[in-house]
């Protein structure tokens, strides 16, 4: 019975083959229980963060990235301090209390550079997130003395052997290690995974939720992969949209009082894909805050939404949308337990 199995949800007391079956479910059905349960804990206000992807130049090869590094195809890109902070003051005149900080793993930026960088932007009353990839312990714990909030780093899948083979040069065990240690500094901690990869079972979905509650991870965003041409995935699965709803849905069901982004990449593959996330469990949207000239530059995956927008336009149609399904806009700083 469906309500026995949500009842087991409920009561914290599920197992790997109840997430299994849980993620078998109908979308609809899954979608309106995630629905149900986001209004319950998050209640109706949705979170908007501005995003700032404040430079495309990567070290690592991700096969399934548009940024990698061997991607000889894209014009690289990095802004300056005085533009990241025009980025930032404009997002505050918007009405965004919070930022994210987003890049490839750019050595450029040591740790001296991103602390002073933190402490420019910390001189605003907004919380910072930054989403810059793995670095060290003592990294971390510097960029959290100098007042960054919360930090976003997606686990990707928890498949281990699938893990490797996609990440050349990269490390499952300090991947984790990573987000433990973020955990374990006070950051509000994001996670996520990305769904449809080549070979990437529902098995490995029920993993990946299984691992996003035992970090007891703050944010989880749930990202459908998107092929890109210029990577060695490039004729992989192209339409990982109802997948990915539904593993977003059975991580509001599992994790109720996270935050959950109704992610852009969502809206690449349908029209009103973050409306129809914000109606499956999502409760933030990340609006891009870059400017327009950099946009086309940060693609992650082809057809990214918005690309020729300005940061103003991307406001104003995220927040008409949002009220359009009744929904409000928040007015705090968007932490887990914020309500309102
Ligand atoms: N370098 C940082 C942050 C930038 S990448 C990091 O890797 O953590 C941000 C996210 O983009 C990644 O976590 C990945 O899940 C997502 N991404 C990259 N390529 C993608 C693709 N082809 N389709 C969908 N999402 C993708
Ligand atoms: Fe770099 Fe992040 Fe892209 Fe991997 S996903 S290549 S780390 S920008």
């Amino acid at each position: 019975m469906v309500s026995d199995l949500f009842k087991k949800f409920s009561q914290k007391n599920f197992s790997k083959s109840d997430l299994i079956e849980l993620l078998h479910f109908d979308t609809n059905l899954l979608c309106a229980k995630a629905d149900e349960i986001r209004k319950k804990y998050k209640g109706n206000a949705v979170h908007l963060r501005g995003l700032i992807e404040f430079t495309n130049i990567c070290k690592n090869s991700c096969y399934y990235c548009g940024l990698r590094c061997e991607n000889k195809k894209i014009d690289r890109y990095r802004l300056t301090d005085d533009e990241i902070l025009v980025c930032v003051t404009n997002a505050i005149n918007f009405g965004y209390r919070t930022v994210v900080l987003q890049g490839g793993e750019d050595l450029f930026y040591d740790a001296d550079k991103i602390c002073s960088l933190i402490k420019r932007i910390k001189k605003y009353d907004i919380a910072l997130t930054l989403s810059i990839g793995e670095r060290t312990y003592e990294e971390y714990k510097a960029f959290k003395e100098a007042g960054a909030d919360r930090y976003l780093m997606r686990i990707e899948t928890t498949d281990e052997k699938l893990y490797q083979k996609l990440h050349p040069n990269m490390d499952f065990e300090n991947r984790k290690k990573c987000l433990y240690d973020l955990k374990k500094l006070g950051y509000e901690t994001g996670s996520g995974c990305l769904v449809g990869l080549p070979n990437q079972t529902i098995d490995s979905l029920a993993d990946d939720i299984l691992f996003f509650k035992e970090l007891n991870a703050d944010m989880i965003g749930i990202g459908p992969f998107i092929p890109h041409p210029d990577t060695p995935l490039a004729n992989a699965n192209k339409d990982n949209f109802e997948t990915a709803l539904k593993v977003m849905a059975a991580v509001r069901i599992t994790m109720p009082d996270i935050n959950i982004p109704a992610t852009t990449a969502m809206e690449t593959l349908r029209e009103n894909g973050r409306i129809i996330a914000l109606n499956s469990g999502a409760n933030v949207v990340m609006p891009n805050m870059t400017d327009t000239k950099y946009r086309k530059k940060y693609e992650l995956y082809p057809n990214k939404i918005c690309i020729n927008d300005s940061p103003d336009k991307c406001i104003n149609c995220i927040k008409s949308k949002i009220n359009s399904i009744g929904r409000t806009i928040s007015s705090s700083k968007g932490f887990r337990s914020d309500l309102d």
